[in-house]
């Protein structure tokens, strides 16, 4: 399917246009500048990032209240930081750090637009209509942790527009440009979809079908299978367990997609396990991608078509933090926004296992690599013997091609206690064999004196915010940031 004229006017006219209208400007500028960067050799790129951290440490130090404190009672000086493996001087940014004084960390030349901004009574990260206009241009955004209270931030449009940026770049890496018919299953209720006035300005204006992404059975798949084939969409976005859950009801059912072109599926807000990305890549047939990212901070990195999770390095420091000193990566994730923003974040904690890698992709673009991330710190699970299981493991166990089929669901919950606890959502074909087979993998990977209880259910149950937990742990029930 080729790009239309409207689709050019959509993607370079229509949507940065209106984008601007809500304070999200140079999109297309800066999708123009990413698609150079992408291409810089690798010492050019560290020194853009350190071009940019000065100015962000200069910002912060002068007019964010909370890291002009931080800096005075370490007695360091935006000048000190010489280099960008200097920012080690600077301690890590917790989400708890955030809970406490959201408010002292944004410039204070935006502090009277806080209250506007608290007060307005606008669902989490709304835009607000023409505020490239207006006096007070924040938006107040929340990100929920799945099992802890939500953390407050503020934009002012800046964060959303390199999104949109990223995204465009992403899309291009697969051969699709600006304005290409996309539909996104979105957190909505299915309940609020119909005859939204905005959604269907969003359908014409942006090319963008909106679908329902969370709490999905079987009507909601229908649904969007029937809107799908009316729109055509050449991209699919959502959350991993929206795109999976779409793709398993289309086999099931034997459902034919030919009316669908899609071209490629972008999964976010979960990793994309191996065996995810083959359920999307042989139900679809298209390029399979995936963003990792935090709404804080926006997109981090994201999926080439030769299979690198490249870091968004022009906007965005990322650190991988050993465990201990001297202790062999990968670490937890630690990352800096480097834009112009009115609330940089400096140094903060993803709560995410991974290692920063030095490009070397087989597409040949140099910026960074993710490379073994492992999930979520909380979703890594040490056995009594010490043996670290990553959730990895239980995607091997219960996604070999051999066992696929006769699982629908799975969800492993480490306890207090060390011991294990998987929910199972039986699949056809399952048999006793089947559990044999777990309970045998769990024997050899485990200690002897682990207990395992094995408990099918009808349904696995999402969390608050309509994701799936692959994994539970209930020793360190550390809150999700992956995307939230
Ligand atoms: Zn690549």
């Amino acid at each position: 399917m080729r790009t239309t004229i409207m689709d050019n006017l959509v993607g370079y006219v229509v949507f940065p246009a209106s984008n601007y209208l809500m304070n999200r400007k140079g999109i297309i500028g800066q999708y123009r500048e990413f698609t150079r960067s992408e291409w810089f050799r690798e010492d050019v790129l560290r020194h853009v990032q350190f071009k940019k951290l000065s100015a962000t440490l200069e910002q912060a130090a002068r007019h964010v209240p909370f890291y002009r404190e931080r800096f005075r009672k370490l007695g360091l000086q935006p000048g000190d930081i010489r280099s960008l493996d200097d920012i080690r001087l600077i301690p890590a940014l917790t989400r708890s750090d955030l809970m406490d004084a959201y408010r002292e960390m944004v410039d204070e030349r935006f502090a009277a637009s806080i209250p506007v901004a608290e007060g307005a009574g606008r669902p989490s990260g709304e835009p607000i209509p023409l505020s490239r206009f207006r006096r007070h241009k924040l938006v107040r955004n929340t990100s929920s942790g799945s099992t802890g209270a939500p953390t407050v931030f503020f934009e002012d449009g800046s964060r959303t527009s390199m999104n949109w940026a990223c995204e465009m770049r992403l899309k291009k890496w697969f051969g699709i440009g600006p304005g290409a018919r996309e539909a996104r299953m979105a957190r909505l209720a299915t309940a609020y979809l119909p005859d939204s006035r905005s959604l269907n300005v969003r359908k014409h204006l942006w090319h963008q079908l909106i679908l329902p992404g969370t709490n999905l059975a079987e009507e909601e798949f229908a649904l969007c299978i029937e809107k799908m084939r009316a729109f055509r969409p050449r991209v699919l976005w959502g959350y991993t367990s929206a795109l999976t859950g779409l793709a398993d009801y289309v086999r099931r059912n034997k459902i034919d997609t030919a009316a669908i072109p899609l071209q490629l599926a972008i999964s976010w807000a979960a990793p994309l396990y191996g065996h995810e990305e083959r359920l999307l890549r042989e139900t679809f047939g298209c390029g399979i991608s995936n963003i990792y990212g935090a709404r804080e901070v926006g997109h981090i990195a994201a999926l080439c078509p030769a299979g690198g999770l490249h870091v968004n390095q022009e906007y965005l420091l990322v650190e991988s933090e050993p465990a201990s000193a001297g202790a062999a990566h990968p670490g937890e994730l630690l990352v800096t926004t480097l834009d112009a923003t009115p609330m940089p974040f400096i140094r903060y904690r993803m709560g995410d296992v991974a290692e920063v890698a030095p490009a070397g992709c087989g597409c040949g673009r140099q910026l960074q690599l993710l490379k073994n991330l492992l999930g979520r710190t909380g979703e890594i699970f040490h056995t009594k013997s010490g043996r670290m299981i990553s959730p990895n493991f239980w995607c091997r166990v219960f996604m070999s091609s051999e066992h696929a089929d006769r699982i629908r669901r799975f969800q492993v919950v480490y306890t207090r206690e060390k011991n294990l606890r998987i929910a199972i959502q039986r699949g056809d074909g399952y048999d006793e064999g089947t559990e044999w087979y777990i309970r045998s993998a769990v024997a050899d990977n485990f200690t002897p004196d682990t207990e395992l209880a094995i408990v099918y259910v009808d349904r696995i149950e999402p969390t608050v915010s309509g994701k799936y937990l692959m994994v539970i742990n209930e020793a360190k029930q550390q809150e999700a940031t992956w995307n939230r």
